[in-house]
């Protein structure tokens, strides 16, 4: 206690940084955290994978200081998704097996950026295909995706109050 007065009162730039980063660990939980389900790291206020983080020489040689559940494997194993993309029409019959591919290549490209938007389900709804994810931003993200590899129609529907999105993309 005393020594964090001594330095409080000390009006250098310096001295008042050291101080902060003495006391940030008592306040902020500590880093790098890591997911036991999915293996993310939360390191520097983000999540990113594993891969990612490791390939910073300044991090190659972290080691997990706490375990947790990261957001995105919460929302999965609750069952809460945050988007859908709609697929739909004569295309998606005949060429299923290559759109499944491009969604989740798509979906892998992502988590480099955001290891939190995941798929959760790639399910069978009468005619539809329907994919659920964790952010409304991956949802987009495959709308935009497909529309670029395959062409047809895509529509977005956001709806704010719930923070879902909705991807309508179809093509005959
Ligand atoms: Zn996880």
């Amino acid at each position: 206690m005393r020594t964090s007065k001594h330095y409080s009162n000390v009006g250098t730039t310096k001295r008042v940084d050291h101080e902060a980063g003495r006391h940030r660990p008592k306040r902020a939980a500590a880093e790098p955290a890591e997911c036991l389900s999915c293996g993310a790291l939360y390191v520097g206020r983000r999540w990113v994978l594993p891969e990612t983080a490791h390939e910073s020489p300044k991090h190659q040689e972290w080691r997990p200081q706490r375990t947790v559940t990261c957001p995105a494997c919460k929302q999965i194993k609750d069952g809460l998704p945050s988007g859908f993309v709609h697929l739909k029409g004569r295309f998606l019959a005949d060429h299923r097996g290559e759109i499944e591919r491009l969604v989740l290549a798509e979906a892998g490209r992502a988590a480099v950026d955001n290891p939190l938007g995941r798929i959760m389900e790639l399910k069978e709804a009468g005619e539809e295909l329907v994919v659920s994810t964790t952010t409304e931003h991956l949802a987009k993200r495959l709308g935009q995706a497909l529309e670029k590899a395959f062409a047809g129609h895509v529509r977005y529907d956001f709806s704010h109050e719930n923070k879902l999105a909705r991807v309508y993309w179809e093509r005959d």
